[in-house]
């Protein structure tokens, strides 16, 4: 899931006032934003309490299933088209994809107010942890299901660095060193480290910006000659 974290405050104020926005939209987002507690319904109606508390009137609000969802984001905005309307400006509780969507839903301006900080692993409830950067170019087959460019904080793909000290990472101090957990993995798992470092990724496989259209894939697929395999 995409997590967030809400936006300074005065700098979500400074953006409403750049913005001239006297009346606001609020919208958050039912999944990632819900599930970090920062742009599900209670975090709508505390900024909506914030906002009119500061002499904003707030015109109407919504937690629609998933802001990142052109066709539901879509729908909320035909829901709310009389508050939306009325709004100067949309303020998005919802990861910069969801802003994005909610920008295209309408021409009202739209403002983020939250920061997306990375994509996480849920570890239990209220704690998320970034285990991929979505490279493009996995190498978790050769270092044990364990993420060198995501979980060492320095983004090694081979390690240790000179720091690691006793097992442990020089950064996070208490934190095994991930070089060192995965060639423990390896070993647990009686899989040969050839020492070998592994080859510069190839970022190009990046997609920037990323976009994958299943249908059209279908279609190249079904055309004849192209195939499984060919
Ligand atoms: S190697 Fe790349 S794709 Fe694989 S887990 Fe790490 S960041 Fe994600
Ligand atoms: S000690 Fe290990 S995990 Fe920590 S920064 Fe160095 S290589 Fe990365």
């Amino acid at each position: 899931m995409i997590i967030t974290r809400p936006r300074d405050w005065d700098r979500v104020r400074s953006q409403l006032a750049d913005l001239g926005a006297r009346r606001v939209f609020i919208t958050g987002c039912g999944q990632c934003a819900t599930v970090a507690n920062t742009g599900g319904e209670a975090e709508v109606l505390a900024a909506k309490a914030r906002l009119e508390a500061e002499g904003i009137e707030v015109t109407g609000w919504s937690v629609g299933e998933v802001a990142c969802h052109s066709g539901g984001q879509r729908l909320e905005t035909r829901k709310h088209a009389g508050e939306l309307e009325s709004a100067d400006a949309v303020l998005v509780l919802a990861c910069g994809a969801g802003v994005q969507t909610m920008a295209e839903a309408t021409s009202i301006p739209v403002t983020p107010g939250l920061e997306s900080v990375f994509l996480g692993n849920v570890v239990r409830h209220g704690v998320f942890e970034e285990r991929c950067q979505m490279c493009g170019d996995c190498v978790l087959d050769r270092t044990a299901g364990i993420c060198p460019v995501t979980t060492c904080p320095k983004g090694l793909l081979n390690g240790p660095c000179g720091g690691m000290w006793d097992g442990m990472c020089e950064v996070l101090t208490d934190r095994e060193c991930t070089h060192v957990a995965i060639r423990r993995r390896l070993a647990e798992q009686h899989r040969v480290k050839t020492g070998e470092p592994l080859p510069p990724k190839d970022y190009s496989k990046k997609l920037k910006p990323g976009r994958v259209d299943l249908r059209a894939e279908r279609k190249a697929a079904a055309r004849p000659g192209m195939g499984e395999g060919s």
